[in-house]
């Protein structure tokens, strides 16, 4: 399938192909939809296997941020972007300079902020040449304890939908990606009187794990299978998928990690199954939030509110489930394009915004509407 068509598919209104030969530097910015603001979303820097993973990868990811955005009620839009890079061989401020200048190319559309591989320093270092940029050291900085308080109330509201209460005191969670999100979704969770089971494809964040909250540990390819209350995905995408799905040891799946379904349907699947999900763009936006806050220049008390909001918003998306008759995902989804359909109606989109200012410079001109129609699928 071509590029145009892809884009189309899902609805994007631009991608940025942009290279620097001097500093190696290979990068893909997607912005997917500007209604309700400019794409805010993260950097990932990996080394993809080709350029078709990696087009691949950032178009699923900034269409998510659309639906992330918007069901989480902030006013951005879905934007990402992805260094294609092996990051222990290069020049890592030279490669994040470059990439910050395609970024001051868009003139504010695309902000860029931390993601998987990537750092406040790097944010830095991009910051050098645009100041589209977030998630910076001295300013909201790491986004992943918000975004762990999100999930972590995130599974209070799953657990209120399925035994009726947020109290988590003795259940037992298979998590799975002990990282940044993992480690501080493990504190919240093991201080809320949890019973945790971990695994990592590094042995020294499971020893952590072990160590600091007594968690169990098993290998990365059983944890889904793992005997317990709840599977909380917080390492890469596709952790349901056909290989786990009938394999899975608990009746909620409520976790961190972008893009945890395989594939659109395992979220029909899940329901058949009866296993309780919370969309991953719904129970995650907690860094969105950290990053969104600083943009718009709200103070810590507002970005925490906002992240504890989450709890609300999935019982917001388990009751339209309910009355629609379609899973939470599917739900999620409607929510996030009726509240963009609305927009577009209304003509209340935001445009771009000024970092410095947090104030609207520039009106944005949106498309009529989705290419995909009502109903499209992240
Ligand atoms: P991270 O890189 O710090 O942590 C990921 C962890 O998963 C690492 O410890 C890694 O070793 C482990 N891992 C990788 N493959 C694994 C596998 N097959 N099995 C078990 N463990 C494996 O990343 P992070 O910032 O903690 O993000 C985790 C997930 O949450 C990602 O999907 C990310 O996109 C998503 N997310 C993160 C944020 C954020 O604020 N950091 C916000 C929203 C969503």
């Amino acid at each position: 399938m071509g590029v145009f068509e892809r884009m189309q598919r899902a609805g994007h209104e631009q991608v940025l192909f942009t290279s620097d030969p001097e500093s190696g530097y290979r990068g893909i910015i997607a912005i997917h939809d500007t209604t309700l603001g400019p794409g805010l979303g993260g950097t990932r820097i990996r080394n993809y296997g080709s350029d078709d993973e990696a087009l691949v990868d950032v178009l699923r990811l900034s269409e998510a941020m659309t639906w992330k955005a918007s069901v989480a009620g902030l006013d951005c839009g879905g934007g990402k972007s992805v260094i294609l890079a092996d990051p222990g061989t290069i020049d890592r401020e030279a490669v994040f300079r470059a990439h910050g200048r395609a970024i001051e190319s868009l003139g504010g559309r695309y902000h860029a902020a931390e993601d998987v591989g990537t750092s406040p320093g790097d944010m830095a270092s991009i910051r050098m040449e645009t100041s589209y940029v977030t998630g910076l050291e001295d300013r909201s900085g790491d986004p992943s304890p918000l975004t762990a308080l999100g999930t972590f109330h995130g599974i209070r509201a799953c657990a209120i939908q399925r035994w009726g209460e947020p109290d988590l005191s003795g259940r037992h969670v298979a998590l799975q990606g002990v990282g940044s999100v993992g480690l501080h979704l493990c504190r919240l969770l093991s201080e809320a009187g949890v019973r945790l089971t971990v695994a990592d494809v590094d042995p020294e964040r499971t020893a952590r794990a072990q160590r600091e909250f007594g968690a169990s540990v098993v290998s990365p390819e059983r944890i889904h299978a793992v005997q317990a209350d709840i599977f909380s995905p917080c390492a890469l995408g596709g952790a349901i998928s056909d290989g786990t799905i009938g394999e899975l040891g608990s009746g909620i799946v409520a976790g961190a990690a972008n893009n945890q379904l395989a594939e659109d349907r395992h979220g029909d699947d899940l329901e058949r199954l009866g296993i309780l999900y919370a969309p991953d763009f719904v129970i995650n936006a907690g860094g969105l939030i950290s990053v969104y806050g600083e943009l718009r220049g709200k103070d810590a008390a507002w970005t925490r509110g906002k992240a504890e909001a989450i709890h609300d918003t999935l019982l917001g998306i388990f009751r339209v489930a309910g009355e629609q008759g379609v899973p939470p995902a599917a739900a999620a989804l409607r929510v996030a394009q009726e509240r963009i359909d609305a927009a577009r109606r209304n003509g209340s989109h935001r445009g771009s915004v000024s970092p410095s200012s947090g104030r609207d410079i520039a009106p944005h001109h949106p498309r009529s509407g989705p290419a995909g129609g009502a109903d499209p699928k992240p």
